[in-house]
Protein backbone atom coordinates (compact mmCIF):
# COMPACT_ATOMS: atom_id res chain seq x y z
CA UNK A 1 0.00 0.00 0.00
CA UNK A 2 2.53 2.34 0.76
CA UNK A 3 5.06 2.35 -1.95
CA UNK A 4 8.70 2.19 -1.13
CA UNK A 5 11.03 5.03 -1.18
CA UNK A 6 15.08 4.65 -1.78
CA UNK A 7 16.40 8.48 -1.51
CA UNK A 8 19.99 9.61 -1.87
CA UNK A 9 21.03 12.51 0.30
CA UNK A 10 24.74 13.61 -1.08
CA UNK A 11 25.29 16.09 1.45
CA UNK A 12 28.42 18.19 0.07
CA UNK A 13 29.83 16.04 -2.20
CA UNK A 14 30.13 16.02 -6.42
CA UNK A 15 31.19 18.69 -8.88
CA UNK A 16 28.75 18.90 -12.18
CA UNK A 17 31.28 16.10 -13.67
CA UNK A 18 30.89 13.79 -10.84
CA UNK A 19 27.45 13.83 -10.51
CA UNK A 20 26.69 13.59 -14.06
CA UNK A 21 28.83 10.28 -13.97
CA UNK A 22 27.34 8.94 -11.11
CA UNK A 23 23.52 9.19 -12.51
CA UNK A 24 24.79 7.80 -15.83
CA UNK A 25 25.99 4.91 -13.69
CA UNK A 26 23.20 4.59 -11.31
CA UNK A 27 20.59 4.73 -14.14
CA UNK A 28 21.07 1.29 -16.03
CA UNK A 29 21.76 -0.29 -12.90
CA UNK A 30 17.72 0.35 -11.33
CA UNK A 31 15.88 0.89 -14.72
CA UNK A 32 14.01 -2.06 -14.17
CA UNK A 33 12.85 -1.32 -10.63
CA UNK A 34 9.08 -0.28 -10.56
CA UNK A 35 8.32 -1.34 -7.36
CA UNK A 36 10.46 1.75 -5.46
CA UNK A 37 10.55 5.38 -5.86
CA UNK A 38 13.83 5.92 -6.68
CA UNK A 39 15.11 9.74 -5.43
CA UNK A 40 18.57 11.41 -5.84
CA UNK A 41 19.39 15.00 -3.81
CA UNK A 42 22.48 16.85 -5.17
CA UNK A 43 23.76 20.05 -4.09
CA UNK A 44 21.83 22.76 -5.95
CA UNK A 45 24.55 24.02 -8.52
CA UNK A 46 24.54 20.86 -9.90
CA UNK A 47 20.39 19.80 -9.83
CA UNK A 48 20.18 21.29 -13.93
CA UNK A 49 22.79 18.95 -15.25
CA UNK A 50 21.51 16.02 -12.97
CA UNK A 51 18.17 16.73 -14.06
CA UNK A 52 19.20 16.19 -17.89
CA UNK A 53 20.76 13.10 -17.49
CA UNK A 54 18.03 11.28 -15.34
CA UNK A 55 15.24 12.42 -17.78
CA UNK A 56 13.40 9.74 -19.03
CA UNK A 57 14.56 7.60 -16.31
CA UNK A 58 13.08 6.23 -13.39
CA UNK A 59 14.99 8.40 -11.13
CA UNK A 60 13.46 11.38 -9.71
CA UNK A 61 14.74 14.74 -8.45
CA UNK A 62 15.26 16.17 -4.93
CA UNK A 63 16.83 19.38 -3.45
CA UNK A 64 18.33 19.53 0.15
CA UNK A 65 17.02 22.67 1.25
CA UNK A 66 14.24 25.02 0.33
CA UNK A 67 13.53 28.30 1.33
CA UNK A 68 9.84 29.78 2.18
CA UNK A 69 9.44 32.43 0.35
CA UNK A 70 8.77 32.83 -3.54
CA UNK A 71 11.01 35.51 -4.16
CA UNK A 72 12.86 38.97 -2.53
CA UNK A 73 15.61 40.37 -1.01
CA UNK A 74 16.78 37.13 0.60
CA UNK A 75 20.24 36.53 -0.90
CA UNK A 76 21.61 32.86 -0.72
CA UNK A 77 18.33 31.34 -0.59
CA UNK A 78 16.62 29.00 -3.44
CA UNK A 79 12.56 28.99 -3.17
CA UNK A 80 9.97 26.33 -4.19
CA UNK A 81 9.64 27.68 -7.24
CA UNK A 82 12.84 28.01 -8.45
CA UNK A 83 13.84 23.84 -7.10
CA UNK A 84 10.67 23.17 -9.74
CA UNK A 85 11.87 24.79 -12.54
CA UNK A 86 15.11 22.66 -12.35
CA UNK A 87 13.13 19.97 -12.11
CA UNK A 88 12.63 18.52 -8.49
CA UNK A 89 9.87 17.10 -7.07
CA UNK A 90 11.31 16.26 -3.59
CA UNK A 91 13.18 18.44 -1.33
CA UNK A 92 14.77 17.38 1.67
CA UNK A 93 13.41 19.26 4.92
CA UNK A 94 15.28 20.02 8.39
CA UNK A 95 18.15 17.40 7.81
CA UNK A 96 20.09 17.15 11.02
CA UNK A 97 22.68 18.70 10.44
CA UNK A 98 20.98 21.66 9.23
CA UNK A 99 19.19 21.46 12.64
CA UNK A 100 22.32 21.30 14.14
CA UNK A 101 24.99 24.01 12.14
CA UNK A 102 22.35 26.16 10.38
CA UNK A 103 20.34 27.17 13.42
CA UNK A 104 17.11 25.30 11.50
CA UNK A 105 14.76 25.03 14.68
CA UNK A 106 10.69 23.18 13.88
CA UNK A 107 9.14 26.43 13.00
CA UNK A 108 11.81 27.35 10.12
CA UNK A 109 10.88 23.44 9.45
CA UNK A 110 7.32 23.90 9.73
CA UNK A 111 7.60 27.17 7.54
CA UNK A 112 9.75 24.81 4.56
CA UNK A 113 7.02 22.42 4.93
CA UNK A 114 4.25 24.87 3.75
CA UNK A 115 6.33 26.31 1.15
CA UNK A 116 7.28 22.92 0.19
CA UNK A 117 3.72 21.83 -0.38
CA UNK A 118 2.61 24.73 -1.39
CA UNK A 119 5.00 24.69 -4.35
CA UNK A 120 4.06 21.05 -5.35
CA UNK A 121 7.48 19.58 -3.91
CA UNK A 122 7.42 16.32 -1.92
CA UNK A 123 8.65 17.70 1.79
CA UNK A 124 10.93 14.72 2.88
CA UNK A 125 10.85 15.77 6.48
CA UNK A 126 13.89 14.61 9.24
CA UNK A 127 13.75 14.06 12.51
CA UNK A 128 15.58 11.70 14.72
CA UNK A 129 17.35 12.28 18.44
CA UNK A 130 20.90 12.89 19.84
CA UNK A 131 22.58 10.20 21.37
CA UNK A 132 22.62 12.15 24.71
CA UNK A 133 18.72 12.47 24.51
CA UNK A 134 18.33 8.61 23.43
CA UNK A 135 20.35 7.75 26.63
CA UNK A 136 18.36 9.97 28.31
CA UNK A 137 15.27 8.26 27.55
CA UNK A 138 13.86 11.14 25.68
CA UNK A 139 13.75 9.96 22.36
CA UNK A 140 9.94 8.95 22.34
CA UNK A 141 9.73 12.79 23.56
CA UNK A 142 12.51 14.26 20.83
CA UNK A 143 10.36 12.76 18.12
CA UNK A 144 6.46 13.85 19.22
CA UNK A 145 8.19 17.54 19.46
CA UNK A 146 9.74 17.51 16.00
CA UNK A 147 6.15 15.85 14.17
CA UNK A 148 4.30 18.15 16.37
CA UNK A 149 6.34 21.02 15.51
CA UNK A 150 7.36 20.66 11.84
CA UNK A 151 3.41 19.67 11.09
CA UNK A 152 1.47 22.39 13.36
CA UNK A 153 -1.23 24.17 11.91
CA UNK A 154 -1.54 21.93 8.48
CA UNK A 155 -5.08 19.16 7.98
CA UNK A 156 -4.59 16.14 6.88
CA UNK A 157 -5.33 17.04 3.34
CA UNK A 158 -2.75 19.47 2.95
CA UNK A 159 -0.32 17.05 3.97
CA UNK A 160 -0.60 14.97 0.30
CA UNK A 161 2.38 13.29 0.22
CA UNK A 162 4.83 14.24 2.65
CA UNK A 163 7.74 11.73 3.70
CA UNK A 164 9.25 11.80 7.62
CA UNK A 165 12.63 10.57 7.87
CA UNK A 166 13.71 9.27 10.86
CA UNK A 167 17.03 9.39 10.67
CA UNK A 168 18.48 9.18 14.59
CA UNK A 169 21.21 11.96 14.75
CA UNK A 170 23.77 9.26 16.24
CA UNK A 171 23.62 6.68 13.45
CA UNK A 172 24.36 9.46 10.42
CA UNK A 173 27.21 8.77 9.11
CA UNK A 174 28.88 6.77 11.73
CA UNK A 175 28.51 2.98 10.99
CA UNK A 176 26.09 2.64 13.69
CA UNK A 177 22.55 1.61 12.15
CA UNK A 178 19.64 1.57 14.39
CA UNK A 179 18.71 -2.12 15.07
CA UNK A 180 15.87 -3.45 13.06
CA UNK A 181 14.12 -3.34 16.08
CA UNK A 182 15.20 0.29 17.20
CA UNK A 183 14.11 1.62 13.93
CA UNK A 184 10.91 0.00 13.96
CA UNK A 185 10.24 0.84 17.42
CA UNK A 186 10.51 4.47 16.58
CA UNK A 187 8.74 4.43 13.22
CA UNK A 188 5.55 2.94 14.85
CA UNK A 189 5.37 5.66 17.54
CA UNK A 190 5.93 8.09 14.45
CA UNK A 191 3.36 6.94 12.75
CA UNK A 192 0.93 7.15 16.12
CA UNK A 193 1.83 10.47 16.91
CA UNK A 194 0.82 10.97 13.42
CA UNK A 195 -2.53 9.22 14.08
CA UNK A 196 -3.45 11.58 16.77
CA UNK A 197 -2.41 14.78 15.26
CA UNK A 198 -4.39 13.52 12.16
CA UNK A 199 -6.26 10.30 11.80
CA UNK A 200 -5.59 6.60 11.13
CA UNK A 201 -5.81 7.28 7.03
CA UNK A 202 -2.90 9.61 7.30
CA UNK A 203 -0.96 7.68 9.57
CA UNK A 204 -1.27 4.61 7.28
CA UNK A 205 -0.47 6.37 4.35
CA UNK A 206 2.64 8.48 5.37
CA UNK A 207 6.09 6.53 4.30
CA UNK A 208 8.05 6.96 6.98
CA UNK A 209 11.95 6.40 5.93
CA UNK A 210 14.73 5.27 8.38
CA UNK A 211 18.58 7.18 7.72
CA UNK A 212 21.39 6.79 9.45
CA UNK A 213 24.19 4.23 8.21
CA UNK A 214 21.98 2.62 5.42
CA UNK A 215 23.91 0.31 3.61
CA UNK A 216 23.52 -3.14 0.95
CA UNK A 217 23.84 -5.38 4.03
CA UNK A 218 21.61 -3.99 6.27
CA UNK A 219 18.58 -2.75 4.38
CA UNK A 220 17.19 -5.88 4.13
CA UNK A 221 15.97 -6.35 7.24
CA UNK A 222 15.44 -2.70 7.73
CA UNK A 223 12.96 -2.95 5.16
CA UNK A 224 11.31 -5.81 6.71
CA UNK A 225 9.83 -4.08 9.20
CA UNK A 226 6.13 -3.34 9.05
CA UNK A 227 6.44 0.55 9.74
CA UNK A 228 9.61 1.28 7.31
CA UNK A 229 8.95 2.28 3.93
CA UNK A 230 11.97 3.31 2.52
CA UNK A 231 15.48 4.95 3.45
CA UNK A 232 16.87 8.18 3.33
CA UNK A 233 20.93 7.50 2.13
CA UNK A 234 23.96 9.32 2.72
CA UNK A 235 27.56 7.85 2.37
CA UNK A 236 26.00 4.92 0.64
CA UNK A 237 24.71 7.13 -2.35
CA UNK A 238 27.52 8.47 -3.48
CA UNK A 239 28.59 4.92 -5.01
CA UNK A 240 26.31 3.65 -8.22
CA UNK A 241 26.66 0.27 -7.03
CA UNK A 242 26.01 0.52 -3.20
CA UNK A 243 22.78 2.85 -3.92
CA UNK A 244 21.78 0.45 -6.55
CA UNK A 245 21.35 -2.75 -4.59
CA UNK A 246 20.08 -0.39 -1.29
CA UNK A 247 17.21 0.35 -3.76
CA UNK A 248 16.99 -3.26 -4.50
CA UNK A 249 17.28 -4.39 -0.71
CA UNK A 250 20.49 -5.49 -1.12
P1 LIG B 1 24.51 8.24 6.25
O1 LIG B 1 23.65 9.61 6.17
O2 LIG B 1 23.79 7.22 5.40
O3 LIG B 1 25.86 8.60 5.67
O4 LIG B 1 24.58 7.84 7.67
C1 LIG B 1 22.25 9.59 6.20
C2 LIG B 1 21.72 11.00 6.15
O5 LIG B 1 22.30 11.89 6.79
O6 LIG B 1 20.71 11.27 5.47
Amino acid sequence: MRKPVIAGNWKLFKTTTEAIALVTELAPLVGTVDNVEIVVAPVFTVLSSVQRAIAGTNISLAAQNVFWEEEGAFTGEVSPRMLLDVGCSHVIIGHSERRQYFGETDTTVNRKIRAALNGELVPIFCIGETLAEREAGKTFDVLERQVRGGLEGFTSDQLGPLIVAYEPVWAIGTGKTATDDQAQEAHAFVRGVLAKMFDQGTAERTRILYGGSVKPDNVKGLMSRPDIDGALVGGASLKADSFASIVRFG
